[in-house]
C-alpha cells in the first residue's frame, strides 16, 4: 500500500445511522477507519447519516459516539447529515436541471405490481420510469413525487476494491433508481456521495453489506462530476456457527462488552484482529500504537471472520493482569457495590465484610486475590462472594479425594488448634504459611513410594481448610484467604465445617 503514501490526505470517514446500539461489527469498521486513519497520519471522520427520520435517535448517536469514545477512536471531524439539507439540495438541484434527475410520481402500488410481474417472469426487479423524459415546471410536480437518477449508462460498472480486488456490475440492471424523497432530503445513496467529496473521502472502507449500493453511487458520482474514492469493502463478523453475527450468537453491542468488564485496550486489541493480521505474524497481544504502525489494507482478509467471544475473553484476561492492584480495585469496586456487598455513604466507600468494619486497603488485598483468575471485570463477584457472605456448601466438599470423613474432621481440628495459636501480630500470608506449611508436610498421608521421606500428601491438610474457608471447589489458596479473613473469621468457619461433618 505504499501508492497511499502519496502527497493526497489519506481521509476515512466512519458513517453509523443512529438506529441502534453501537453494534460490535460496526465498532471493528470504525477501528479500521481509524487505524488506517492513523497510520498513514490523515483524518478519521465521523459523519452521523440520520437522514432517515423515522428510524434515527439522538439516543443511539450517543450511544454510538460513546462507543468510539471508549474504545479510543478519537475523531478529527464530526458531521451530521440531518444539519445539511442546504448541501444536498444544491445538488439535487443540479441533478434535475441537467436532466440526469427527473421527478417520479408512480403510486407505490404501481411499483410493486411492477415489481411482482418482474419476479414472477424472473427477471431482476427494476424501474424505468416513463416519467424520465417529462419536463414539469415547479408548480406542476405532483405531491407524492420522489426524485430519480436518469440511468442511461449501458456499460458495466467496474471498480477495484481493495479488499475484493475487480468487482463488476451490469449498470442497467439498476434502471432509474429513487436518490431523493424530495429536493430537501436525500437518500443514502446520493447523501453519501455528496458527503464523500464535500468531506474529500479519499478512500470508503465499509462492511460488504454495501458493495451492492457502491455502483449506484459511482453512477451518482459521475453524473455530479466527482472523482471517485477508494474502495475497501470489509467481510462480515460471523457467528460460531459461520452464519452473519446476530443475537443469536449472544451479545452484539459493545455496551453489554463493556458492561460485563471488558476492557477497551483489549476489545480494541481484539477487533484490530477480526479480519485483520500483520503480515506473516503470529503475534496476538498488540498495543495500540504497533497496531496502527503495522495496519495495512492489503493484510485484510477476504473471507468473513469469526467473532469468538473465548478469545475475546482470554485477551481481556491477559490485559487484566497488566492493570496495577489500584486500577484493579478501582475498575471492580463498582461491580461488588452493585452486588451490595459494600455501601458507598457520602462518596466514601463503608466496607463491611462478615460484620467487621474493614479498609480500603484490606479491599485491595481481597481484588487482588482473584487478579490472576477474573476473565472480565464482572467474574470479581462470584470470585469474591464467599469473602464477603458465609459461602453455602455441602460437607462432601470438605474431603479431600484421597480421605474420609474422619479424616476431614482430625485435619480440621488440628488446623483450629495451630490457627488459634498464631499470634495476631504474624497475621500475614507468609508467616501463616510458615506455621501451617510444615504441618501440612508432616501430618499429611504417608508419602507415595518413591517419593522423598517425611514428605506426605499436603493435600490432605490444606484441601478441608481452603474448602472450609472458601465453600468452593476452586478459589484462591488458604494461606492467602487466611489472612484476608481475619483470625476470629477463619476459626468460626473452620468450626462450621466441623459441625458439617
Ligand atoms: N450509514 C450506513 C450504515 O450505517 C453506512 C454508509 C457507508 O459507510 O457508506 O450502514
Amino acid at each position: 500500500m505504499d501508492k497511499d503514501k502519496s502527497n493526497k490526505e489519506i481521509r476515512v470517514r466512519m458513517a453509523p445511522s443512529p438506529t441502534g446500539s453501537l453494534h460490535v461489527g460496526t465498532a471493528r469498521t470504525a477501528l479500521f477507519n481509524y487505524l488506517f486513519a492513523k497510520h498513514y497520519k490523515g483524518k478519521f471522520i465521523v459523519r452521523i447519516e440520520d437522514t432517515d427520520k423515522e428510524r434515527s435517535e439522538k439516543k443511539w448517536e450517543e450511544d454510538i459516539l460513546k462507543g468510539f469514545e471508549w474504545l479510543g477512536l478519537e475523531w478529527d471531524e464530526f458531521y451530521r447529515q440531518s444539519e445539511r439539507e442546504d448541501v444536498y439540495e444544491k445538488y439535487i438541484q443540479k441533478l434535475l436541471e441537467s436532466g440526469k434527475a427527473f421527478y417520479c410520481w408512480h403510486a407505490k402500488e404501481e411499483l410493486q405490481k411492477e415489481r411482482e410481474k418482474q419476479m414472477q417472469a424472473k427477471m431482476a426487479p427494476k424501474h424505468v420510469c416513463d416519467y424520465r423524459d417529462k419536463k414539469l415546471s415547479q408548480k406542476d410536480i405532483p405531491d407524492n413525487s420522489i426524485v430519480r437518477f436518469r440511468n442511461d449508462v449501458k456499460e458495466s460498472i467496474v471498480f477495484t476494491d481493495l479488499v475484493r480486488n475487480e468487482v463488476k456490475f451490469n449498470a442497467p440492471d439498476f434502471g432509474d433508481f429513487s436518490i431523493a424523497k424530495s429536493t430537501k432530503e436525500p437518500l443514502y445513496n446520493l447523501a453519501v456521495v455528496i458527503d464523500d467529496h464535500e468531506m474529500k473521502i479519499s478512500h470508503i472502507l465499509r462492511g460488504e453489506d454495501h458493495i451492492s449500493n457502491t455502483p449506484r453511487q459511482i453512477l451518482i458520482l459521475e453524473a455530479l462530476g466527482f472523482q471517485r474514492p477508494k474502495y475497501a469493502h470489509i467481510p462480515l463478523l460471523l457467528g460460531g456457527d459461520k452464519s452473519k453475527l446476530s443475537k443469536r450468537h449472544g451479545a452484539t453491542s459493545v455496551y453489554e462488552y463493556k458492561e460485563q468488564g471488558y476492557l477497551p485496550e483489549a476489545m480494541f486489541n481484539f477487533l484490530a484482529l477480526l479480519g485483520w493480521r500483520p503480515k506473516e505474524d503470529e503475534k496476538e497481544i498488540m498495543e495500540k500504537n504497533e497496531i496502527i504502525q503495522e495496519f495495512d489494507i492489503a493484510d485484510i482478509q477476504k473471507s468473513g471472520a469469526v467473532f469468538d467471544v473465548e478469545k475475546l475473553s482470554w485477551m481481556n484476561s491477559l490485559y487484566i493482569r497488566k492493570l496495577s492492584k489500584e486500577e484493579l480495585t478501582e475498575l471492580c469496586v463498582p461491580y461488588l457495590e452493585k452486588e451490595g456487598f459494600f455501601v458507598r455513604q457520602k462518596n466514601t466507600l463503608k466496607i463491611t465484610a462478615n460484620g467487621e468494619e474493614r479498609s480500603y486497603d484490606w479491599l485491595k488485598k481481597v481484588i487482588t486475590l482473584e487478579h490472576e483468575r477474573i476473565k472480565k471485570l464482572s467474574d470479581i463477584t462470584e470470585g469474591l462472594e464467599f469473602i464477603f457472605k458465609e459461602p453455602k456448601y455441602e460437607s462432601e466438599l470438605l474431603i479431600w479425594k484421597k480421605s474420609d470423613r474422619q479424616g476431614a474432621i482430625k485435619e480440621l481440628k488440628e488446623l483450629s488448634v495451630i490457627i488459634q495459636n498464631i499470634e495476631k501480630s504474624d497475621w500475614t500470608k507468609e508467616d501463616i504459611e510458615n506455621i501451617i506449611m510444615p504441618h501440612a508436610e508432616s501430618s499429611g498421608l504417608p508419602a507415595a513410594p518413591g517419593s522423598p521421606a517425611q514428605v506426605g500428601d499436603r493435600g490432605q491438610v490444606l484441601w478441608p481448610l481452603r474448602a472450609a474457608l472458601s465453600g468452593k471447589k476452586a478459589s484462591p489458596g488458604p494461606f492467602e484467604i487466611l489472612e484476608v479473613l481475619g483470625k476470629e473469621e477463619a476459626l468460626k468457619r473452620i468450626n462450621t465445617a466441623i459441625n458439617k461433618l
